[in-house]
């Protein structure tokens, strides 16, 4: 099999949307498990749509993602004169020809054709009514001028798609494209066939929206007289709704992702399985890079769209983050915290390393993104903790029960030396004392260590607050009393 070669090729219009990194992810994988070679080029031809930093903010990304570049970025605004020349020469073959038509024109043969209910096409008006001498003289004039593709008439195109199967489009109902623009820069057609031959590129893995535009891709391969490389085209990308993903309706970003603290690891994981799973007779949802490579198969990618369901992200993020050790997510947790006030505004000793420590231990089972480190347990960083006496009362407890309880709990957890002080020997301790009386014990207990109903078992919280606090949390509470 002769070489593989894949790219990637992204226009820079502001940020990596997770299609995109859909598109690296399978040509990454393909290349990987072929011994190919992954390229990055970027698609600039489109200066209207251009935005200044997402280059760079796109090779981050990527890298971020582990998705490591073997060639490039090639970039196409640096290599105008080459286009011109390809086009020039379909030119000089009576494949390509110029068009000097103003967009006034074309605007009004568009409405006309609009209105008699017809597909809108260049009526090939400056191909049937100028002659050499009229063209010649237009171009010395410098008048504006684009060059557009001749498509064949009466022909059916067809290619075959790897994801798709066979494709037949009637050469009749495609336009004659502009190749090269009055601004002297290619359309995407041009550049992308023109580069996709030099840089031999073997397969063309993309996303379905630019099915559309292969017929007239092909079309062009074989004016040059070029070999046509493979085409896959991925199933579209849907919300849970079945609906295009777009901004309004989530983050499409994959910036978002990372800020919102989605591991590299599970958000690959997660786009992996947007078009592609390890197919019947595995239920294997847990993947990492290296078991992609393995895994992965282009001719198992499907053509029905994938849904983009963060439930299942979520999902996958926890399974990452349960795997890993204190130290791991503590290191990458880090940053999150230190955006968050209650953290900014908490004792010195609450932002030490052994107690976030414990902090995420607790966590860890239930988290789901990074940036809820700590949102749903404030109370570990909160020492000024409000609840009533009406708030802690167990059922039809009395003041002086509920007192009771408390102190007996404060008795019980005092008598528990330092090196003793883990979440067993708390738990066995007080659940001696309750006896019978778990409920009239522990509800209170909980309600002065947290503020709060709900949390993780008071033996949990108490074991990260550390003997001295719950003490004095306890101690606090009983001021109620008085
Ligand atoms: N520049 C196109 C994009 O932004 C690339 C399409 C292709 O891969 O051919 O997605």
């Amino acid at each position: 099999m002769d070489k593989i070669r894949v790219r990637f090729a992204p226009s820079p219009t502001g940020y990596l949307h997770v299609g995109g990194l859909r598109s690296a992810l399978y040509n990454y994988l393909f290349a990987k498990q072929n011994n190919g070679t992954f390229i990055l080029r970027i698609e600039d031809t489109d200066q209207k749509r251009f935005v200044e930093g997402s280059v760079e903010s796109l090779i981050k990304t990527l890298e971020w993602a582990g998705l490591k570049i073997d060639e490039g970025p090639y970039v196409q605004s640096e290599r105008l004169d080459l286009y011109k020349k390809y086009a020039e020469q379909l030119i000089e073959e009576g494949k390509a020809y110029y068009c000097f038509c103003e967009p006034k024109r074309l605007e009004e043969v568009r409405n006309e054709q609009i209105a008699k209910k017809l597909a809108p096409m260049y009526d090939q008006h400056c191909l049937k009514n100028l002659n050499q001498k009229e063209i010649d003289n237009n171009l010395k004039n410098n008048c504006p001028y684009t060059i557009r593709l001749k498509i064949p008439k009466n022909e059916i195109v067809e290619f075959d798609d790897i994801v798709r199967g066979k494709m037949r489009i009637d050469s009749n109902t495609l336009d004659d494209q502009v190749l090269l623009k009055s601004d002297g820069f290619p359309t995407y057609h041009l550049a992308n066939v023109v580069d996709d031959h030099l840089m031999e590129i073997s397969h063309v893995i993309r996303a379905e929206e630019w099915l559309p535009s292969t017929s007239k891709h092909i079309i062009l391969y074989k004016a040059f007289g070029w070999e046509i490389p493979t085409f896959a085209h991925l199933p579209l990308l849907v919300n849970t709704e079945r609906k295009k993903l777009s901004k309004r309706q989530g983050d499409v970003a994959v910036e978002d992702y990372i800020k919102k603290g989605y591991l590299k690891e599970a958000l690959i994981n997660f786009i992996a399985l947007l078009g592609w799973n390890p197919g019947e007779g595995s239920r294997q949802e847990i993947f990492l890079l290296e078991e992609l490579i393995e895994n992965f198969n282009l001719e198992k990618v499907h053509k029905a769209a994938a849904v983009f369901d963060t439930k299942k992200l979520d999902w996958i993020n926890n399974q990452y983050i349960r795997k890993m050790s204190p130290d791991e997510l503590l290191e990458i947790s880090l940053e999150f915290f230190e955006q968050k006030d209650f953290f900014q505004c908490a004792k010195k000793e609450r932002k030490e390393k052994g107690y976030l420590e414990k902090v995420l231990k607790v966590e860890q089972e239930r988290l789901v993104n990074l940036s809820q480190v700590g949102e749903s347990d404030k109370y570990f960083f909160d020492d000024e903790l409000k609840y009533s006496t009406d708030d802690i009362r167990w059922k039809k407890n009395s003041d002086e029960e509920t007192k009771k309880y408390l102190e007996d709990a404060f008795a019980s957890l005092e008598q528990i030396p330092e090196e003793d002080w883990t979440r067993e020997k708390i738990e066995e301790i007080l659940l001696i004392k309750a006896g019978e009386k778990r409920g009239e014990l522990l509800f209170p207990l909980r309600w002065v260590l947290t503020g709060q109903k709900f949390s993780p078992t008071p033996f949990e919280i108490a074991w990260v607050l550390g003997k001295e606090e719950s003490l004095r949390r306890l101690k606090t509470s009983l001021e109620l009393f008085k």
